[in-house]
């Protein structure tokens, strides 16, 4: 979890290799679809120009089913879910289905004025449509009205760990591995699952 522009997609990438779970995220899946032009796309387009939520069952859908493909049954990375207190809800049902369980709930924290100027910056060098001024300003509320209180939730629940998103890609992920190897059950000899 962080806010947009913490660097959670860039992260995802090291922590998928490392651990060898899919990075699942309902972002990437969204501009993927609207992308394709499918039907799911066709409904999500202007939510996520606006830097709106797409509602709740919409995602929920999309992630159990995607939880249920087979490179998913040993385990993955969430990536930008859930992010509202009844996405929590959703996943914990799904997740008691399968007799699953969270392990860990990444949090990677920047200082909102780094935030706005990584966004602003990615907006120009890639162009994403929901990078601008405005869309970011929305952005960045969502993030601590609807997703601040699921972390507060998963905290509650110990499962929280905190790492500092500031700095180089390398520095942000070496701090990562030190807060997800003793998880995962990685030793500095590597992984022995
Ligand atoms: P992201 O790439 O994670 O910043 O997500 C981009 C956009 O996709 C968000 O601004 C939302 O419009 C939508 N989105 C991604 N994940 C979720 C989610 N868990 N719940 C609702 N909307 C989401």
């Amino acid at each position: 979890m962080g806010a947009p522009g913490s660097g959670k997609g860039t992260q995802a990438v090291t922590i998928s290799a490392r651990y060898r779970v899919p990075a699942i995220s309902t972002g990437d899946m969204f501009r993927a679809a609207v992308a394709s032009g499918s039907p799911l796309g066709v409904q999500v387009k202007a939510l996520l120009d606006s830097g709106a939520l797409v509602p709740d069952e919409i995602t929920d859908q999309v992630v159990s089913s995607r939880l249920r493909e087979p490179d998913a049954t040993a385990g993955w990375l969430l990536d930008g879910y859930p992010r509202t207190l009844a996405q929590v809800a959703a996943l914990d049902s799904c997740l008691a289905e399968y007799d699953k369980q969270l392990n860990c709930v990444l949090v990677i924290e920047v200082p909102t004025e780094e935030l706005i100027h990584r966004l602003l910056l990615r907006g120009e060098r890639e162009g994403r449509s929901d990078d601008n001024a405005e869309t970011i300003a929305r952005r960045l509320d969502v993030y601590r009205d609807q997703t601040e209180p699921v972390i507060a939730q998963y905290a509650s629940r110990g499962i929280v760990a905190r790492v500092d998103g500031t700095g180089t890609v390398a520095e942000t992920a070496a701090r990562i591995t030190a807060a997800l190897d003793p998880v995962a059950g990685v030793t500095s000899r590597g992984c022995d699952c």
